[in-house]
């Protein structure tokens, strides 16, 4: 049986400060109060496994380890049903630039470039469709966890289209729509996003 979240202090294990503040406003309605891994000044752990749910557990055990409190991480990424499910995990490493590329940073055109350059090979008939995952990981400081995996399924447009959102929007078009992520009202997308899949399952099952 899943295992209930009590209301109270929260840690989110991100670093990331948009995604804290976007976790925070989900969850407050439910009496969670949530402090970034960051805040805390706790480290950064490598992701190094080869799976969302590696990846999301490695940072949700860690923030629970180094805090003492209830920890939440998520890991996201694209899969490419032609690509064998590729950049899956790899996502946001696509997008980073080598030094001969004026990295470092990332350029997230580029990573749409890569995928695109990669179904090109296959040829036309390549399987264009795929989607977008959410893993959440829940973490107790007794080494408890529980995961909730949302998806969005769509399929890869080119060339990119549209300027809201980030990362891969531009050339994600969701079931059912015509148009990419990028061009859909945002608080369309946020209503049927892998990360509002993933949320509503969390939200249903802990509390
Ligand atoms: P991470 O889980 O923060 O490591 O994110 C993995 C990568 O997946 C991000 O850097 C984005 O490029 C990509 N990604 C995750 N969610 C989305 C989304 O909603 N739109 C576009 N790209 C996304």
């Amino acid at each position: 049986m899943t295992r209930t979240l009590e209301p109270g202090k929260l840690v989110i294990a991100s670093h990331n400060p948009g995604k804290v503040k976007e976790i925070g406003a989900l969850l407050a309605p439910h009496g969670m109060e949530v402090v970034s891994a960051g805040d805390l000044g706790l480290p950064e752990p490598e992701e190094t496994g080869t799976t969302f749910v590696e990846n999301a557990l490695i940072k949700a055990h860690a923030g629970a380890q180094g805090s003492g409190l209830v920890a939440l991480a998520d890991d996201s990424g694209l899969c490419v049903a032609a690509l064998d499910g590729a950049p899956g995990v790899y996502t946001a490493d696509w997008a980073e630039k080598r030094s001969f590329e004026g990295g470092p940073g990332r350029d997230w055109y580029m990573a749409m470039g890569k995928v695109e350059g990669k179904l090109a090979e296959l040829g036309p008939d390549a399987d264009r469709s795929g989607y977008f995952a959410c893993t959440l990981a829940l973490a107790w400081p007794d080494g408890h966890s529980e995961i909730f995996e949302g998806k969005a399924h769509g399929s890869l447009a080119w060339p990119p289209r549209g300027i809201l959102g980030f990362g891969y929007d531009p050339v994600f078009v969701p079931e059912g729509y015509g148009q990419s992520f990028a061009e859909i009202d945002p608080a369309e997308k946020h209503a049927i996003s892998h990360r509002a899949d993933a949320f509503r399952q969390l939200v249903e099952a802990v509390f």
